[in-house]
């Protein structure tokens, strides 16, 4: 049977664009549909504007330390429309470029949203294309608990769009994203508080870390509320809000965030007309090669509910296409140590094993620790302290889990993550020479395991 095409690929996020590139280049005849925005979520209300906000949230800071460095900066003003207009200029610039990328890849770009028809077929503005594979890469959506007045909260998809900074915002979720926001809204500006369920922020990360982070930011004026959450949002006639918690409290506030998790994009897909099937929490099932249980359909990304992040997306977009066209060069994607980054003001940089990860795994482990207050600050007020961790296995000396909680942890654990993936010991960590003055240099300094 001939086909319309080799490869028809559902969304041109950060996976879809690079299996569709990718396959393009191994000389298959490629399509790409897209709904709403090229790039995906990453480029467009992601990653990325969500980065040109915290950098913009900085600045803060920078202005505060300023003067102890001999500088004068006259009572700093921050205008929001700014930030956003120059935001969405930069963003529609990238949105050419992932146009540009797709066509000179020789991709057959089809705007408008892509429904399938049968196990071959997929229908996009009233026409339908055929295809001996079919690459479902529909990305994520946000998703916001059933309470009463939850028409009233914003999500991430909003807050990268408001005419104004609220006055007074209140976060809810513990995860990345309410944490980075949590940052943005608190350092341009708004009186923030962040609300989460459990005893404390960001489960799955190490404990140190989670701790490090509360102090740091409580010092930094950010109002933790842990153990709380809200069970309802009324509407002022003032057009301000009110959240009452669970414990019968009641927030008045301007702006309610909610960063609760997101689910998978399944919506009109039609799904119903193939054999591909959701796993328990309602992603779409794949195996080791991203193949779902309809033969001719493949899943990968933010729909599979993996690892929500951009890089992965990548790395799965790339074996898909080597899968399906260049066998030969196909390797399965290692999800052991990947590097990732919480771009609160401080950041988080972890990659590895997390202390009671690596407990619980059975590890004989020796920690190092250090919190310091780093070099540029000591020309200021300001007291932010520095964590650096090292888990380091007590048998073997390999280095387990490293992790921080500073300026630039993100920039500096992605050096660490290639040691950890070629196995460095700590005699390696120790073996290597510093870069003076710097934090990072900790990393190679840490002579004494802290006692447990
Ligand atoms: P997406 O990038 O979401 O792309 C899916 C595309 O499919 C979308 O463009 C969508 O419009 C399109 N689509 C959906 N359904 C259809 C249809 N039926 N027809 C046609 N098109 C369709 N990750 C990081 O690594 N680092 C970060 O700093 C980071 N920050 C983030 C901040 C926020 C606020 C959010 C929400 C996410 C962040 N992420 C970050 C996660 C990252 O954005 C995602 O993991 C990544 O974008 C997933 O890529 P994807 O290809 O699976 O899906
Ligand atoms: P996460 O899954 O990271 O966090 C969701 C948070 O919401 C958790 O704290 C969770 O609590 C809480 N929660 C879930 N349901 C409810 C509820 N019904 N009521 C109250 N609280 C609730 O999701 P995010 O939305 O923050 O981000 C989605 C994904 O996007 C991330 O997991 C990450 O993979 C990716 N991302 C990556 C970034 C980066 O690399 N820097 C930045 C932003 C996003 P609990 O822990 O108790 O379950």
């Amino acid at each position: 049977m001939s086909f319309d095409f080799d490869l028809f690929v559902i969304g041109a996020g950060s996976g879809g664009v690079r299996a569709a590139r990718f396959a393009a280049g191994f000389g298959a005849r490629v399509a790409v549909a897209e709904s709403r925005y090229l790039g995906g979520t990453c480029v467009n209300v992601g990653c990325v504007p969500k980065k040109l906000l915290v950098y913009g949230a900085h600045f803060h800071e920078d202005f505060e330390q300023a003067s102890g460095f001999g500088w004068t900066v006259d009572a700093p003003k921050f205008d929001w429309p700014t930030l956003i207009a120059n935001k969405n200029r930069e963003i529609q610039r990238l949105n050419g470029i992932y146009r540009n990328l797709l066509v000179n890849s020789g991709v057959t770009l089809l705007e408008g949203h892509a429904r399938l028809c049968d196990a071959h077929t997929v229908e996009i503005n009233g026409q339908r294309f055929s295809a001996a594979n079919i690459l479902l890469a529909t990305g994520g959506w946000p998703q916001v608990p059933d309470i009463p007045g939850k028409e009233h909260a914003i999500t991430s998809n909003e807050a990268f769009f408001l005419p104004a900074l609220p006055r007074r915002v209140l976060v809810v979720g513990g995860g990345y994203i309410a944490v980075e926001f949590a940052s943005i809204f608190h350092g341009l500006g708004a009186q923030t508080t962040q609300l989460y369920r459990g005893d404390l922020f960001l489960r799955g990360f190490d404990q140190s870390v989670r701790e490090h982070l509360r102090d740091e930011l409580q010092k930094k004026g950010l109002h933790l509320q842990f153990n709380a959450n809200v069970i309802r949002i009324d509407k002022r006639a003032d057009g301000s809000l009110a959240a009452m918690l669970q414990d019968g409290r009641v927030l008045e506030t301007d702006c309610v965030f909610y960063a609760t998790g997101r689910r998978p994009m399944l919506d009109n897909l039609g799904l119903e007309n193939t054999a591909v099937e959701l796993d328990r929490h309602g992603f779409i099932k794949v195996d080791e090669a991203y193949r779902s249980t309809e033969p001719s359909i493949r899943a990968i990304g933010d729909v599979i509910g993996r690892v929500q992040l951009t890089p992965v997306a990548l790395a799965e977009g790339m074996a898909v296409a080597r899968h399906l066209f260049r066998p030969a060069e196909y390797r399965p994607l290692d999800y052991k140590l990947i590097p990732t980054a919480v771009f609160s003001l401080p950041n988080i940089g972890t990659v590895g094993l997390t202390e009671a990860e690596a407990i619980s795994q059975g590890h004989r482990i020796k920690v190092f620790e250090s919190r310091f207050r780093p070099l540029k600050l000591t020309l200021t007020e300001a007291q932010d302290k520095t964590l650096m961790k090292l888990i380091v296995d007590a048998d073997s000396d390999k280095v387990l889990g490293c992790h921080m909680v500073g300026p630039d942890a993100g920039e500096i654990l992605q050096g660490i993550a290639v040691a950890l993936k070629a196995g460095a010991t700590k005699a390696v960590f120790d073996d290597t020479i510093g870069i003076h003055p710097t934090a990072a240099e900790e990393f190679v300094t840490l002579r004494t395991p802290v006692a447990r």
